[in-house]
């Protein structure tokens, strides 16, 4: 194998083999053999470079195991998900069912105690299946099996909507909601049920992460942008599909003064199972401040804006329970999520 490196060097190509050595220990180390030829008054030499790779080796195939070990952990997390949100789906339909049951149709013949009981078995089932209901959404966009019911939508309208759904809990926490719509937008395509679950959502967070007496603001507006509408973007993609045309675009932006988040979590809030900080630091309720949720809300809003060939992204200065910087979520939605049109995308153009 030398020696070949050597004529294929003399013959003027830049060689660079790898070849395992056995030193005096009889211990195998791993050479990177680079031979070029040079010339050197009148003289045709080789110069050969041995670099030891032993540890770089080592570590490339520890790394890749990792990412092996990692991608198969991260399937099991996945179809554990989807196993335990279905498995929990029946007995919880079976709790709430009789426990509305005696609430409702038996509340005279039991006693008051027992009847108060049963209504805190009620409304902690209820939670409990929002947060299976959680499961079952991720896992179905996890494994794209979520299907959009597409229609013309207002998108001004759901905002409307999903704010007044929430505007008890507003007032509870004694925030006030001022919303910039622009009257001018098209209807978009769109499921309204899941646009109205993303929009809860962020203003459910936006609700969380801002003290009492804080300012929730949702601003709507559409803009051109140079993008192919090509294939619903997914998160590993790590580009941006830039097409020739410009495409109009809506965006939803909701602003709170709550308590910021930081510039290295602001790409990873979006994960499943996420928490940012001190988990015991969180307190508990649904919106209560800094209450601790499943870690589910943001990802599923990401699914169902990806499954719409949109966009959501996060900015904040950055985190601080003092002085409050807030954060602004944008989201950014096409008027049409149809997969596949004729623009190029950047991927494209550079190939
Ligand atoms: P959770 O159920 O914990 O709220 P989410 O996926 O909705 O899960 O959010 C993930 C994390 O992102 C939250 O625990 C919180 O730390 C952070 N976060 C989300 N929205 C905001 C916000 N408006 N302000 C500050 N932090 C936020």
């Amino acid at each position: 194998k030398i020696h070949k490196t050597f004529k294929d060097a003399i013959g003027g190509a830049h060689v660079v083999e790898e070849v395992q050595f056995v030193n005096k220990s009889g211990i195998k180390v791993l050479a990177r053999v680079y031979a070029s030829s040079i010339t050197s008054s009148n003289e045709r030499l080789v110069q050969v470079i041995f670099q030891d790779v032993t540890k770089e080796r080592e570590i490339m195939e520890n790394m890749e195991k990792s990412a092996t070990d990692l991608a198969r952990l991260n399937k099991m997390k996945d179809s554990f998900l989807g196993l335990a949100s279905h498995e929990l789906k029946t007995p919880l339909t079976v709790i709430m069912g009789y426990s509305e049951l005696i609430t409702t149709d038996m509340a005279e013949r039991i006693d008051p105690t027992v009847l108060e009981m049963v209504q805190n078995i009620s409304n902690a089932a209820a939670r409990l299946n929002n947060i299976v209901k959680d499961m079952v959404d991720i896992s179905m966009i996890d494994e794209k099996k979520l299907q959009l019911r597409l229609e013309s939508i207002d998108l001004n309208r759901l905002v409307e909507d999903s704010v007044n759904e929430l505007r008890f809990f507003f007032s509870m926490r004694k925030q006030e909601v001022i919303i910039n719509l622009d009257d001018s937008i098209p209807l978009i395509k769109g499921d309204p049920l899941r646009i109205m679950q993303l929009l809860s959502n962020i203003l459910g967070n936006a609700i969380k992460f801002t003290p009492d007496g804080g300012r929730i603001t949702i601003t709507s507006g559409s803009k051109y942008l140079l993008r192919s509408r090509q294939t619903p973007m997914t998160h590993d993609q790590l580009y941006v599909n830039i097409g020739r045309e410009r495409h109009m675009y809506l965006q939803v932006a909701i602003t709170d003064t709550g308590i910021g988040i930081d510039m290295e979590d602001q790409l990873h809030i979006f994960d499943k199972f996420y928490e940012v900080g001190n988990i015991e630091e969180h307190s508990t309720g649904k919106i209560a401040f800094k209450a601790k949720g499943a870690g589910l809300g943001l990802a599923i809003a990401r699914g169902i804006v990806e499954m719409h060939s949109g966009e959501i992204w996060v900015e904040s200065q950055g985190s601080d329970p003092v002085n409050f910087p807030g954060s602004t979520f944008y989201i950014l939605l096409p008027l049409d999520p149809v997969v596949g049109d004729a623009t190029l995308d950047y991927m494209n153009l550079l190939r």
